[in-house]
């Protein structure tokens, strides 16, 4: 293999400093590395980057624009898996399932049923059932997307009720805040919605996908399988 570019080596030495990061984490909760994913969220970064992480081994990728998504992805030419963690509108939602592997931010049951229908019909690559993420605004933030904890429940049975979609868990993006302890509260209300619907619709919701560069930790403490990381591992956008 050719050397790696200056471009890999400055992500090899970030990507460093985040594993460390997380194992602590993970030490200080009492849980197994293993059981938490890490997603490189290249959002805005040319295809150069996605490439440069691919050297290092990386393979799940998290970008929140569908055509810029689609751009990229059409010209790496390797394997990796590609997810949508930003709001999806219904005209772009053919796109999105032509594009990414999976889609963590369903946030309305007519958004449910549109990609139904889609994947039905034969629109998306990869797999049906095609894998899917419920958005929670668990922080009630205003700025924020997702449905609310209170709507969780009837969005989980839309998509329980779709012939072609498979929910795989949920998602939440924290609030903004100097303080650490409104991200933590976010979390927590996630993981216990999550437990709280598993045992009422007798469902696995195994994928808690929750945590970025400011708040792995308390994502992590909370229970997250799945953090999304952009600026830790590339630098400032
Ligand atoms: C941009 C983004 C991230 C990554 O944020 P960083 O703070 O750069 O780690 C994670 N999740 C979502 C939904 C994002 O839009």
């Amino acid at each position: 293999m050719s050397p790696l570019s200056a471009e890999s080596v400055r992500i090899q030495a970030k990507m460093a400093l985040l594993e460390t990061r997380m194992a602590a984490a993970c030490a200080r909760s009492g849980r197994s590395e293993s059981e938490v994913t890490l997603m490189a969220v290249t959002k805005t970064h040319p295809v150069g980057t996605v490439e440069a992480a691919e050297r290092l081994g990386l393979r799940l990728y998290g970008e929140n624009r569908v055509q810029e998504a689609a751009a990229k992805r059409s010209e790496v030419t390797t394997d990796g898996r590609w997810e949508l963690i930003g709001p999806l509108q219904s005209n772009k939602a053919k796109l999105a399932l032509e594009t990414f592997d999976r889609i963590q931010t369903i946030d309305r049951p007519k958004l449910v049923q549109l990609l139904d229908r889609l994947v039905g019909e034969g629109v998306a690559r990869g797999s049906s059932p095609y894998p899917i993420l419920l958005q929670v605004n668990a922080g009630d933030d205003p700025a924020k997307s997702g449905t609310t904890v209170e709507g969780a429940e009837a969005l989980l049975e839309c998509a329980l009720a779709a012939k072609y979609l498979r929910v795989e868990g949920l998602m939440t993006i924290a609030p903004l805040s100097e303080d650490p302890a409104v991200a933590e509260r976010c979390f927590f209300r996630l993981r216990a919605l999550r437990d709280r619907l598993e045992g009422s619709h007798g469902v696995a919701l195994p994928v808690l996908s929750m945590g970025m560069t400011d708040d792995l930790e308390a994502a992590i403490a909370a229970g997250s399988t799945l953090i999304r990381v952009g600026s830790a591992l590339f630098g400032q956008r």
